[in-house]
């Protein structure tokens, strides 16, 4: 994904994305975004219901009794690793919940019907590299 579009998830999630600087040693996260522009949408509404989820939980028992890094340190989502493979997206994320499975599950499916480079309806195309794409992006390639 762009340098630009990058930054901006990093930005409006720097809980989730906090490893996005780390070393290689540290997380795979090193490598940035490994997909096509075109899921960015998917992504950031998948990082919105993630992070407003979590803030929600952070209020309720027992874990508003928690110190924020123990909290963080158990209950804050975090990103793992974001790249695409065959033709889907891989979301892999620490400290999930059924809540967060669930919305990865469901960005992950949205990925095979979007278009990886422009974000249009797409479809996965065959061949010996397996790719999601609209018609147009795939007659580019
Ligand atoms: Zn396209």
């Amino acid at each position: 994904m762009r340098d630009e579009l990058d930054e901006a998830l990093c930005k409006k999630y720097p809980k989730i994305f906090k490893m996005r600087n780390a070393t290689a040693q540290e997380s795979c996260m090193c490598w940035g975004f490994s997909h096509g522009d075109g899921w960015y949408d998917i992504l950031d509404a998948a990082c919105a219901n993630i992070q407003s989820h979590t803030d929600w939980k952070r209020k309720t028992e027992p874990y508003a009794g928690m110190s924020d890094e123990e909290f963080c340190d158990i209950h804050q989502p975090v990103a793992a690793q974001v790249k695409e493979k065959f033709g889907g997206l891989r979301f892999y994320v620490d400290n999930c919940d059924d809540y967060v499975r669930g919305v990865i599950a469901m960005t992950e499916s949205m990925s095979y019907r979007t278009c990886e480079y422009c974000g249009s309806q797409g479809v996965k195309r065959p061949g010996g590299w397996i790719k999601t794409l609209c018609d147009p992006c795939n007659k580019k390639e």
